[in-house]
């Protein structure tokens, strides 16, 4: 089996995710989490028109030299059109009004004193002060948002600050999911002895759910090669990407490669890290197929590093690298691993701290955790060394 590290087994799993192709348009109303796929381009300027940032008078700095007093000459408020200023006055401005034509500067109303229908300047800004100018944000013609813009809320209000209603974008990717293991029972259901609970369909369901895939749960399968077979057949006839747990170890209760090489074609890859097994990807027909690992800890981190940025990649979305920050451990690492190790962590007081177990097992300790710290194989820490903590809310970003 090849053995790959972190870096070229991403690079090979996304040289490998050919993108969705279908498109379609979809009010922008309900495009929260898809992916764009056309471009957008503004028709507007945003904003429009040379406008207020503050409550205060437009005027003409030079009209108020030496303390003059400036007859108010009108009140804009926002969403109104002033007059032409006439020179020596000011106007009575509110916040996002359109500034009227002549001004050059906006005085905040905390600089002003106001007396009987006149204005008088305490303290000058400087010319063009506290005016927000017509395309500053967006210039007429200007592209806002490209193919592979994931619509994030501010995306869609950037969307929506250019009057877009309809948004052409890929279609959701169809996940087919399934669960391995004779030992595993569904919530709700009698804990027979020697069962568990099958945790890793919350989390791996929770975790399409929030990429915007469409999710087909193809529920438990036992550890019989038929039976793995036949929900393999049903997952790949139905869905994109197939994903599973558990099962691709090389035990002879793991049927999920011998499954594969039945139906398509399997590639493993020992990917140089821990947690995590064997890499398993494949194709059976048009569909993908990844294998994630049983237990649940490196089901998560193996889905986080590996199958989210093929996922992404294959709803035609941009995929950022990994963006570690460097901070400094809160803790010694004596143990120099021969893999690179995703250890559970969390940022607190200015460093990463570790939850104390690391076992593979222990999913509290990612219910504990924000985010990952990545330590080179051979690596030992002390406390106050840097280390690479890749934070949760990026790799799930
Ligand atoms: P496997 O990869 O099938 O050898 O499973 C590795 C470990 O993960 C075993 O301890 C399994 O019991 C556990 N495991 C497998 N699937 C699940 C699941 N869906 N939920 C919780 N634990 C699981
Ligand atoms: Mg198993």
């Amino acid at each position: 089996m090849t053995t790959l590290s972190v870096d070229e087994a991403r690079a090979r799993l996304l040289a490998g995710a050919r993108p969705l192709t279908e498109t379609g348009t979809i009010q922008a109303d309900q495009a929260l989490g898809r992916v764009l796929a056309a471009p957008l381009t503004s028709g507007i300027a945003v904003p429009p028109l040379d406008n207020s940032a503050m409550d205060g008078y437009a005027l003409r700095l030079s009209d108020c030299a030496e303390g003059r007093w400036l007859p108010v000459s009108q009140r804009i408020p926002a969403g109104h059109i002033g007059q032409p200023l006439q020179a020596g006055t000011a106007a009575r401005i509110f916040t996002g009004a359109p500034v009227p034509e002549g001004t050059d500067t906006v005085v905040m109303q905390e600089d002003c004193e106001v007396d009987d229908g006149r204005v008088r300047v305490q303290r000058a800004p400087k010319t063009g002060a506290n005016i927000r100018r017509a395309g500053e944000d967006i210039r007429v013609g200007q592209t806002v948002l490209t193919p592979g813009d994931r619509l994030t809320p501010a995306r869609l209000g950037v969307a929506a600050s250019v009057g877009a209603t309809d948004l052409t974008v890929y279609r959701r990717l169809k996940v087919a999911v399934f669960f391995t293991g004779d030992e595993i029972v569904m919530p709700g259901q009698p804990l027979a002895p020697g069962r568990i609970y099958n945790s890793n369909r919350a989390t791996l369901r929770g975790l399409l759910d929030q990429l915007g895939c469409e999710i087909v749960d193809l529920g438990q399968v036992p550890d019989r090669l038929g039976a793995t077979v036949a929900v393999l057949e049903r997952a790949a006839a139905q869905a994109d990407v197939v994903i599973t747990s558990g099962g691709v170890s090389v035990g002879e209760e793991d049927h999920v490669k011998a499954a594969l090489e039945r139906l398509g074609r399997i590639d493993m890859w020992q990917v140089a890290m821990k947690p995590g097994k064997p890499l398993v990807h494949g194709r059976v027909g048009d569909s993908d197929f990844l294998g994630l690992p049983g237990n649940p800890v490196s089901a998560f981190v193996v889905f986080c590093l590996f199958a989210r940025p093929f996922l992404l990649a294959r709803m035609g979305a941009a995929v950022a690298p990994l963006k570690p920050y460097t901070v400094p451990a809160g803790f010694d690492w004596g143990k120099p691993g021969k893999r690179r190790e995703f250890l559970r962590g969390r940022f607190e007081a200015g460093q990463a701290a570790l939850y104390p177990s690391q076992s593979s097992g222990v999913l509290t300790s990612l219910a504990w955790a924000d985010g990952l710290v990545d330590i080179e194989a051979g690596a030992t820490v002390r406390a106050g060394d840097p280390v690479r903590f890749l934070p949760l809310s990026e790799l799930l970003a």
